[in-house]
């Protein structure tokens, strides 16, 4: 049912996890751990879904904060007044914003996907987490770097402090992309390294490798190479584990990245 990253669990006051598509209620095509109520799912159903992955991972789902996402690089610094937000239906949901980061502990951010790159950050010298969603839209317009200026901005992050890890997302053998896509990474990136990003597999299109694109803003943004935790786990490939909107051609559900810092409950 998750996913955990060995790296992160090294931290005894942060709380991750990322959900496969195993172990919860739903029927096909949404079988069966649907955490998105933006699918034609049953709401019971996903409702259900999300209190198995919270207990799961150990977090209360009343602590949760979701926003919209519009593939967008809006990226909004949460706290209290946030909490619950989105968690147990979609009409509190906050509104867009692809990228959420918080240094008030007990707050849980969670972000939804089905191909699209998962990214979680997170500070242990500032104390703060964040949580984006990276499309090829959002990756070529570099959330990354919005993520790391809004942690620097507001809670004093150092970049070379910061972990930040690549989730599970379509990867460089399965994410074959057409000319909108191709023509905004040559955009985006240096002619040298949009020739890396977009791989040619013998005849088909480029392959455009949404791990490494992102990887290559977080180390212009100052993340050391040690910092990067890359899962390199294709949803597409692994289909069976995780929803992929590719693979399954657009009828799946949706699989969740989460990250919060657990509330300190000082001895007296
Ligand atoms: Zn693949």
């Amino acid at each position: 049912m998750i996913e955990q990253i060995q790296r992160l669990l090294g931290y005894p006051e942060l709380i991750h996890g990322i959900s496969t598509r195993q172990g919860g209620v739903s029927v096909p095509p949404h079988a069966t751990l649907n955490l998105g109520f933006s699918r034609p799912d049953d709401p019971s159903a996903v409702l259900a879904n999300r209190r198995r992955f919270a207990d799961r991972v150990g977090f209360r789902l009343d602590d949760v904060i979701l926003a919209g996402q519009v593939h967008g690089t809006t990226v909004a610094v949460v706290g209290e007044l946030q909490r619950g937000r989105g968690a147990i239906d979609r009409e509190t949901t906050l509104p867009p914003a692809d990228g959420l980061v918080t240094n008030q502990p007990g707050l849980v951010l969670w972000a939804n996907f089905a191909d699209c790159t998962p990214l979680l950050f997170f500070d242990p010298v500032a104390q703060a987490v964040g949580v984006a969603h990276a499309g090829w839209q959002g990756t070529v317009n570099n959330i990354a770097q919005v993520m790391i200026s809004t942690m620097q901005a507001q809670f004093g992050s150092e970049p070379a402090n910061i972990l930040v890890a690549i989730g599970p997302a379509i990867g460089p053998c399965c994410y074959e992309v057409d000319q909108p896509v191709i023509g905004a990474v040559e955009q985006a990136f240096a002619e040298h390294t949009s020739q890396v990003l977009l791989r040619q597999l013998g005849k088909q299109r480029p392959h455009f490798d949404l791990w490494a694109a992102n990887a290559h803003w977080l180390e212009q943004a100052g993340i050391q190479p040690a910092n990067l935790i890359r899962m390199n786990m294709c949803t597409a490939c692994h289909h069976d584990r995780f929803f992929s909107h590719r693979h399954e051609r657009g009828a799946t559900g949706r699989f969740a990245a989460v990250i919060g810092l657990r509330e300190v409950h000082h001895a007296v």
